[in-house]
């Protein structure tokens, strides 16, 4: 296969510089990672796609156990009443719903929403499960799909139907409610940027941006590359607004009647879209290391005659990475070029490459390329499993570090909304500024940018002091953006 046509793969997606939510598209169809399905707003997750979602879902499970939840399952339809016994939750969530009028060909007496996020259900069940304090704390999560119907959607980032966990859970007090909402938006944060090595921006989200029916509301904030927001997980503190709405008492250690104090929290499958936002390139996809599904891709080489030898060494180290934990595959076909190949898996996102030629193997050593850098290693054969390992921390490094440092870079402190604007028309990041705390100032800002606040970080990099709008005395610094 000729030279032109090994680059053929990666000619057919766009440049992120000329049309990023082109290259987004392009670069998640090359890698076969998702389909769309005849329903509008439905995406099919084919299995290179869902693997990511089963490794994402795998390492924060073990989270989620490690720090006492436990994993239940609820069902899918809520009733209609449960809707209204929460008035700012059905004023959040009405908009969005499906619903079930009509099953086994007769109308229902009641009608069923498809759960969008299932507060009300739990709550329901909360109310007949605790009795007592010695019932609590309840500490539930559940793996499931659930329905907001979208109007402009797009694969893994908006979808109508998408793949979450909900945790859910209910305490004696408002101090141990509080302590919980802080320990999974910070399991949150070392998940996404240990593991997926995303850096995010923790903070707290304004009144009019927070979940409806939570008393706060909590997010972790990530930098996309052409400079948007994906909001890429939140914990709520609910107060008592879920227990009084569903009546969830419990006898304290005074024998005296409490409403129960609730929280709840969740990431999703945009976690998919914004580690191929974050780390993608030009060439496709890039995968962080710990949630690839491939990590290592064994590419023998070399002339038909010379075949054999490559081939049983090959297999060897085959056997021994995956017998050391890597998730390694190997593409022995004789019929397709090593450039295409190398092309390929460049593509599809692979972190690191190995190449064994009949030459390496008379060195007794393999090539190693790592997907960030393009740079290539020798490495003994004797030693090839830590250098392999070794290649893929790299890896996970040099994305963690390169998105930070693209983040600082895109993260300006502005003074005012000329300032903001003047920013907007090539804004690509986040501004940080002072905002007075009134829903009119913040309004203004999203009606005349489109930036949104994404959150009061709770370490921005530097204090403002005044609003950008109105120019009164700051009570937050907030990052705003555009957001997916
Ligand atoms: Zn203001």
């Amino acid at each position: 296969m000729s030279k032109d046509n090994d680059k053929k793969q990666v000619r057919e997606i766009t440049p992120q510089g000329e049309d990023f939510s082109r290259w987004y598209l392009d670069a998640i169809r090359k890698a076969d990672l998702m389909d769309y399905s005849p329903v509008r707003g439905c995406i099919v997750f084919k299995p290179d796609g869902y693997e990511l979602w089963e490794l994402i879902q795998r390492q924060l499970d073990d989270r989620f156990k490690a720090t006492g939840h436990r994993n239940a399952y609820f069902p899918l339809f809520i009733p209609e009443s449960f809707f209204q016994k929460e008035k700012e939750h059905v004023e959040g969530f009405n908009p969005e719903l499906p619903w079930v009028t009509e099953a086994g060909g007769e109308k229902l007496e009641e009608k069923l929403a498809i759960r969008p996020t299932s507060e009300t259900m739990i709550g329901h069940m909360y109310s007949k499960w605790i009795q007592s304090y010695r019932d609590l704390p309840v500490l539930i999560n559940q793996w499931a799909n659930v329905v907001r119907w979208e109007k402009r959607t797009l694969p893994f980032l908006r979808t109508s139907e998408f793949l979450w966990q909900e945790g859910h859970t209910a305490h004696e007090d408002e101090a141990d409610a509080r302590r919980e909402t802080m320990l999974m938006l910070e399991t949150y944060r070392e998940f996404v940027e240990n593991v997926l090595a995303i850096p995010v921006i923790t903070g707290q989200k304004t009144e009019s941006e927070k979940f409806a029916g939570a008393v706060d509301t909590y997010s972790i904030e990530a930098m996309m590359r052409d400079g948007r927001a994906v909001q890429a997980g939140t914990s709520h503190y609910l107060g008592t607004n879920f227990a009084q709405a569903f009546e969830i008492k419990y006898l304290d250690r005074e024998n005296t009647q409490q409403f129960v104090h609730t929280t709840s929290w969740g990431v999703s499958t945009r976690l998919i879209g914004a580690l191929i936002m974050v780390h993608g390139d030009d060439n496709g996809l890039v995968l962080p290391p710990k949630v690839a599904p491939t990590q290592a891709m064994l590419i023998p080489i070399g002339p038909p005659a010379k075949r054999e030898p490559v081939l049983a060494k090959a297999g060897e180290l085959l056997a021994d990475l995956k017998q050391a934990g890597v998730r390694i595959r190997m593409d022995d076909r004789s019929d397709v070029s090593p450039g295409w190949k190398f092309n390929e898996y460049e593509m599809r996102g692979i972190p690191v490459r190995i190449e064994l030629g009949p030459r390496d193997l008379e060195n007794g050593q393999a090539v190693l390329v790592s997907r960030v850098t393009g740079e290539k290693k020798t490495v003994a054969l004797d030693n090839i499993v830590a250098e392999v390992q070794a290649m893929l921390d790299t890896v996970h490094q040099e994305l963690f570090t390169r998105a930070l440092q693209f983040r600082d870079e895109n993260l300006r402190s502005v003074d005012s909304l000329a300032d903001l604007q003047a920013n907007n028309d090539k804004l690509r990041g986040f501004v940080l500024a002072g905002w007075c705390g009134s829903r009119e100032c913040e309004a203004k800002v999203k009606e005349e940018t489109g930036a949104t606040s994404r959150n009061i970080p709770f370490e921005p990099k530097e204090q403002k002091t005044t609003c950008l709008v109105c120019g009164d005395q700051a009570k937050h610094t907030v990052a705003f953006a555009r957001a997916y």
